[in-house]
């Protein structure tokens, strides 16, 4: 398979995924991936894109202004316990 942009080689990778919603931050590491190794750009299988949406929207019900969760451990029903993991963490390094 080539790139959509520059049908540049694509190569499999794990990367990070950032987005922002209402001033809020949004990472998920170890996502992967196909990355150019031409012009950089990331895509995704659609399986991984569908999950990602998912892990999206359980990031969007927990609290906290930057949440970061990592794809490996987001294993399906077990979201909500990395989230309280993640929050603990962060009020303890307050
Ligand atoms: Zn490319």
């Amino acid at each position: 398979m080539n790139c959509f942009m520059c049908k540049g080689n694509l190569e499999d990778k794990n990367t990070s995924f950032m987005t922002d919603i209402d001033n809020r931050y949004f990472i998920i590491k170890n996502v992967p991936s196909q990355v150019c190794e031409q012009c950089g750009d990331v895509s995704y299988a659609d399986s991984i894109a569908v999950r990602l949406d998912e892990i999206i929207a359980k990031m969007e019900s927990a609290g906290g202004e930057i949440v970061v969760v990592d794809f490996k451990k987001c294993k399906k029903n077990e979201i909500n316990e990395i989230f309280v993991e993640v929050l603990n963490k962060a009020l303890h390094s307050l």
